[in-house]
């Protein structure tokens, strides 16, 4: 089932969504429109870390928290910050294309061995440090964790919108996730 919706006109983007700096995320980034000012942020963008995707947002439109697989449970002090301190009401959280979180563990050797040789680690603890944290960073499938991820900060933050949205690499563009039909 493909739950991804594109975005290709203004007309194409959600209805809950127009009017609201995730309608304006969108129209930035897929339609480039013409960059408004801001004197504070407007949003909270969690994303994954990986280097091959770039918003095209304006300055001081949105936080942006960054970290493996878009995953934000290493980082909610962080969510609180941007929400209570710095009032944005609205979270886009990003999953993406191709993520090296998906299989981490097919990774396994790569990751052990690229700490011992870039790194310097001794060996053992290069692999109890995957055995620990793998677990935690392994997001499984990207549209399943990001829904998954939406449900539990949605519960976690009930006044605060957060709309799940997904970067294909392919094509550099920001889709809508259909949430109807989902169990999550
Ligand atoms: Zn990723």
């Amino acid at each position: 089932m493909n739950r991804m919706v594109p975005v290709n006109t203004e007309n194409e983007i959600f209805p809950h969504y127009h009017d609201t700096p995730v309608g304006r995320l969108l129209k930035y980034h897929n339609l480039a429109y013409p960059f408004d000012e801001y004197e504070k942020a407007q949003l909270l963008i969690g994303m994954c870390m990986d280097n091959r995707h770039q918003l095209k947002i304006p300055n001081n439109f949105a936080y942006i928290l960054r970290t493996g697989g878009g995953n934000l449970r290493p980082a909610e002090f962080k969510i609180s910050y941007a929400v209570s301190v710095g009032q944005v009401s609205h979270i886009a959280l990003i999953g993406h294309s191709n993520c090296g979180m998906v299989n981490l563990y097919s990774r396994r050797e790569q990751f052990i061995n690229g700490l011992v040789t870039n790194a310097g680690w001794d060996r053992d603890y290069a692999e109890e440090h995957f055995n620990n944290f793998a677990p935690i960073f392994e997001i499984g499938n990207e549209i399943d964790f990001l829904l998954c991820e939406t449900r539990r900060i949605r519960q976690r933050y009930p006044k605060i919108t957060v709309a799940p949205l997904y970067y294909r690499i392919e094509d550099n563009r920001l889709y809508q996730l259909d949430e109807t039909n989902t169990n999550l």
